[in-house]
């Protein structure tokens, strides 16, 4: 069987993304009895009470049966929460399975889509293996640069992904910025903003995409049930449009891709997620303003904004630097696949779990500063 011949040479030459391995693995790996997750941006709160609930109920039964095709119920309730049409609504097997179905609605051979260099690869991943070209404009002081991205765009271009906030930066643009660019970006592209963290924003000038849909035809909202709702183990997000665009991305997606459990859960929690969000929002500004002062006492560069997210620049290597914090049960992100080596990003967690960790970076930093090895 001559298998090379049968692989395009955009799948030959995509570099693939490989998963960290179970905790149970890694436990065994580091020699440790727990682990704690600062790695994901998982929310350690658990879902809303509502959609605990659901779970909790799950009858074995149900799971012979195949879910809604459409996530039908779960649109219904979308578009009266947010007051649009359900048929606004795309929903996916995680908002990544959206990223996939737009690129494919919209990109051929040739085509090109646009975003950031140091955001969520997910966007130029799937453009990459799907033969696309991702054009990826530096970031500009820690943000998206409007300008930079309108200066790379071309006849070619069919998608920009704006990553609002940035993953993992924390940095966004307000109401103003995004109506700036989307006039300056014209109507014939589709302009894709990801709000994995909107719910975590408090600026009242943080933009409501969904409105703005009434002026710019062409903007496409994502988001998820991964990040303030912690259904991540669930697989539940979405996207929004105007019906014309949504119509035509629902060609190019599967139906059948989100499960019973995960549909009921995300409509479960949209109707109990009040007094959630306060006490995330909670847990999250009192933890970043913990690892501020812990990361000022230790000298350490940060860079933190919105989201549940914080990035911290590391006196060595950030893969040697996991490695130690691994030892010590505590598994952060490195961030030389972001292409910021030698930062780490640690998810905002409760107080707990943030002393643990400000305990063992407080020990590796003095051990790296004693012995003056700076690898
Ligand atoms: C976590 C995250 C997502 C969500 O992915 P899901 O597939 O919905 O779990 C999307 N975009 C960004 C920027 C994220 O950080």
């Amino acid at each position: 069987m001559n298998l090379d011949a049968l692989i395009p040479d955009y799948v030959r030459n995509f570099q693939a993304y490989h998963p960290s391995r179970p905790d149970h693995i890694l436990q065994l790996e580091y020699g440790v009895p727990f682990l704690n997750r600062l790695n994901n941006n998982e929310n350690p709160l658990g879902p809303p009470p509502a959609a605990a609930r659901v779970i909790a109920a799950f009858t074995p039964d149900r799971a012979s049966l195949y879910p809604n095709g459409d996530s039908y119920d779960l649109r219904q309730a979308l578009g009266d929460r947010i007051g649009i049409a359900p048929d606004r609504f795309l929903v996916g097997n995680g908002s990544c399975d959206v990223i996939a179905s737009v690129i494919k609605a919209f990109c051929q051979l040739g085509d090109n889509i646009i975003t950031a260099d140091k955001t969520f690869a997910v966007y130029e991943w799937v453009a990459e293996f799907s033969g696309i070209e991702a054009r990826l404009v530096p970031l500009l002081g820690y943000t998206f640069d409007p300008q930079a991205i309108l200066d790379r765009i071309d006849d070619r271009t069919k998608i920009i992904f704006v990553c609002n906030p940035n993953n993992p930066t924390g940095s966004y643009w307000k109401r103003q910025v995004l109506v700036d660019f989307l006039e300056k970006a014209g109507n014939n592209l589709i302009v894709v903003v990801d709000e994995a963290y909107r719910e975590y924003v408090e600026d009242p000038e943080y933009p409501d995409s969904i409105d703005l849909m009434k002026r710019f035809p062409n903007l496409v909202t994502f988001r998820t049930f991964s990040k303030m709702y912690a259904l991540a183990g669930l697989r539940v997000g979405y996207l929004a449009g105007n019906d014309d665009v949504v119509e035509v991305v629902r060609q190019t997606s599967v139906a059948y891709s989100v499960n019973v459990q995960a549909q009921q859960a995300a409509l479960a929690a949209i109707s109990d997620d009040h007094e959630h969000i306060i006490a995330t929002r909670t847990m999250v500004r009192m933890a970043k303003s913990f690892m501020l002062a812990i990361c000022d006492n230790l000298a350490l560069d940060t860079v933190s904004g919105e989201g549940n997210y914080m990035m911290i620049k590391v006196p060595i290597n950030d893969m040697m630097m996991y490695r130690r914090l691994m030892k010590r049960g505590m598994m952060v992100r490195t961030m030389t696949g972001f292409r910021f080596p030698g930062w780490i990003r640690i998810t905002l967690r409760e107080k707990s779990v943030m002393e643990l960790f400000a305990e063992a970076l407080q020990k590796e930093i003095k051990s790296i500063q004693s012995t003056g090895r700076t690898w």
